[in-house]
């Protein structure tokens, strides 16, 4: 695609064929562009992958979301929009539309199983975890295995949610294509335990899908969560300030506790904000200027204990 000045925009395509053939696995980053883990996790994988031992192959795109990726944002400086929102895209839409449908084809459709890599970026906080569709599928009991075997300290299953729609993995489950995706704290930076978190990750998903000899490494006895990860409902800002919270990550907390304030210029509290359910707090606000809107905390529930 050309952009204004002439420049012609184009994605990393990064492809490893193994020795034998074998499935594909899809690994995607940067699909916001204000999260790092992800991109460098892929390439310490890919650097450090023996192609002679791999069976099938791997297709990475470490950075989806260029024009983001530049500006260090979110979302696209070149027509505002969520990249995690347009999938499976459109070939004659806007810039983001472009990308969603050029990874859609050449990566998406493609593999066995696809891990998007993400985390909670600047705005954020989130635990360090795995998610994967928590359904009786054929489908979904691949991924949970699959999420278990990753060895992320959180594990979270989403039941199935028509609504959450425009996602990469909701255009991989719409192809049949298991997936899981992951999130870490973020905050622009990307600290070491993640980044070990996330390419023993990988490693350990090449081992589930018996593309390297041998087991996963199993990971910490992992909590599991089980409820709706759609970070477009969660509790917003009525108001706009600056955000100071009263919980940590993964915090218990009640039905009618206050989560966190947000004060005005002055100190003053202008808003309390309300837990509305119980469960686990899996998001927070981690940026503390908030602007009426802004998503402020997400609560998830467990997985029961059978
Ligand atoms: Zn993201």
């Amino acid at each position: 695609m050309t952009l204004p000045d002439g420049s012609e925009l184009a994605l990393p395509l990064l492809e490893r064929a193994g020795a034998q053939p074998g499935p594909t696995l899809a690994l995607l980053a940067g699909v916001h562009g204000d999260e790092y883990e992800g991109v460098q996790a892929i390439h310490e994988v890919m650097r450090t992958l023996d192609p002679a031992r791999l069976i099938g192959t791997i297709l990475a795109v470490p950075v989806c979301n260029v024009p983001a990726y530049l500006a260090a944002t979110r979302c696209s400086p070149l027509d505002g929009a969520n990249l995690a929102r347009v999938f499976p895209g459109d070939p004659y839409g806007t810039a983001t539309e472009r990308i969603a449908h050029v990874v859609t084809e050449h990566v998406i459709k493609r593999a066995d199983f696809l891990l998007d890599l993400h985390s909670a970026g600047i705005a954020y906080s989130m635990p360090t975890l795995v998610g994967y569709a928590h359904e009786e599928t054929a489908l979904g009991w691949t991924a949970r295995e699959a999420a278990l075997a990753f060895g992320a300290p959180v594990v979270w299953g989403h039941p199935p949610d028509p609504t959450a729609t425009g996602r990469t993995v909701s255009t991989a489950q719409a192809l049949g294509v298991p997936w899981l995706y992951t999130e870490a704290p973020g905050a622009g930076r990307v600290q070491p335990s993640d980044l070990a978190c996330f390419t023993r990750g990988i490693r350990n998903l090449l081992h589930f899908l018996e593309m390297l000899p041998g087991d996963p490494e199993p990971g910490p006895g992992p909590l599991h969560l089980l409820g709706g990860g759609n970070l477009d409902r969660t509790p917003r800002a009525g108001v706009s300030g600056y955000f100071v919270s009263d919980v940590d990550l993964l915090a218990q907390v009640q039905v009618g506790q206050r989560l966190g304030r947000i004060l005005d210029p002055w100190g003053d509290t202008v808003e309390e904000i309300i837990a509305s359910r119980a469960g686990r707090v899996v998001m927070l606000r981690g940026l503390p200027r908030v602007f009426a809107g802004d998503g402020i905390c997400l609560i998830t529930g467990e997985l029961p204990a059978d």
